[in-house]
């Protein structure tokens, strides 16, 4: 048995995904050395520095907040939080509207949390009244959690209303910003966010391997000894990150996807913060919709809750539509788009974040024009 490896510079296609995504050759460029993770060189000046830069993109300081690092999908990194940061007497509410959100609840259920859910539906975003109303007529639920950008439908969750009543209601808010954070303007300091989630692979633009939590530095120091986890202890993890001179992680850290995430986050500084890149990918969004709609696929929700990350197309009321046809035609032409995951409906997505622009969504409109003729 021989084993080829073909080691290819260029992709054949572009990634319209909602991660892992298509990176720029520099991110994947860095990753070409090895680190060890005993060096100052690593925990210092890259894993310390990364830290910062995320409670900086989140709006606080590293008085208020501190970043931890967690092996794994982003989901890891969801289970890290709700394992950890919920006493064994509390009680968690999650609002849904869609798979991300009934993941929360997953999570939960499976940790035996005490759960309640609200699901307001695949296309109905949360409602802050009844929030208030639950929050008051249950005094037990000590902790809320809900997905900013559901993933879903590309709905983006009015957490700017949200926020406030949890707050006034004095309850721990934990936020699944996975695929928003740093593409999408979240002050996670001034509306008090406890506990929020990316991961390295979404907007930020890294290559996947792990998560990050960016949380007040009071709510996490209140959770020591709660975790249900050995290798998913937020508390232990954070404690290792910011012992001696800081920056180790408890078990092996992926060192060339830190390293990739170092340099993914210095082009997002170059590309002029998250304000640049939600510019940038709320004009492909917006060349996406119309140009579509133009093709005869109107979008799933309406603009004003549409998230610039992914867009949600319903199959049209074509017979002869078969998605798999579509997606094979693209991926010949070089672009990968993505298959639906709305509960009652058949849709199909495409993600306009990653290394991609309007000029790339003009091509992939010019490409499914053509696979549709
Ligand atoms: C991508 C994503 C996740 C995490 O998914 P993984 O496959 O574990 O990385 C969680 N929540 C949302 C909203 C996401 O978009």
């Amino acid at each position: 048995l021989r084993l080829t490896m073909v080691i290819e510079d260029e992709n054949p296609y572009l990634l319209l995904t909602p991660g892992p995504l298509s990176t720029t050759p520099t991110v994947k460029r860095v990753m070409m050395r090895d680190w060890c993770t005993w060096d100052d060189d690593y925990n210092v000046d890259v894993v310390q520095v990364i830290r910062k830069q995320l409670v900086e993109l989140a709006g606080g300081t590293t008085d208020t907040h501190t970043a931890v690092l967690m092996q794994g999908s982003g989901t890891f990194s969801v289970e890290s939080v709700i394992g950890s940061v919920i006493p064994e007497d509390g009680k968690l509410l999650v609002l849904a509207n869609g798979a991300y959100g009934q993941r929360l609840a997953k999570i939960a259920q499976r940790l035996k949390i005490t759960l309640v859910i609200e699901d307001s539906g695949d296309l109905a975003p949360p409602d802050p009244v009844k929030l208030a109303r639950t929050l008051a007529d249950d005094p037990a639920i000590t902790h809320v959690a809900l997905v900013h950008g559901e993933t879903t439908t590309g709905m983006l969750n009015p957490l700017e209303a949200i926020a406030p009543v949890v707050k006034a209601a004095r309850r721990v808010l934990i936020v699944d910003a996975m695929c928003t954070f740093g593409g999408v303007p979240l002050d996670v300091a001034q509306l008090g966010i406890d506990f929020v989630i990316s991961s390295a692979n979404k907007c930020i633009q890294g290559v996947p391997g792990f998560g990050f939590i960016v949380a007040e530095r009071t709510a996490l120091e209140a959770t020591a000894g709660w975790a249900r986890s050995l290798s998913l202890d937020l508390y232990d993890q954070w404690q290792a990150m910011e012992s001696g001179n800081g920056g180790k992680w408890r078990y092996t850290s992926p060192t060339h996807t830190v390293r990739a995430f170092a340099q993914a986050l210095k082009e997002l500084e170059e590309e002029g913060g998250i304000a640049g890149r939600h510019a940038r990918y709320t004009e492909s969004q917006r060349v996406l919709s119309e140009g579509m709609a133009e093709l005869g696929f109107p979008g799933l929700l309406p603009q004003e809750v549409q998230s610039p990350i992914i867009t949600a197309f319903p199959f049209p009321d074509d017979p002869d539509f078969k998605f798999k046809h579509l997606y094979e035609e693209l991926k010949a032409r070089g672009f990968v788009i993505y298959p639906g995951k709305v509960t009652d409906r058949d849709t199909f997505r495409i993600g306009t974040i990653g290394n991609v622009n309007a000029d790339d969504i003009r091509r992939l409109l010019a490409a499914i024009k053509e696979a549709r003729s």
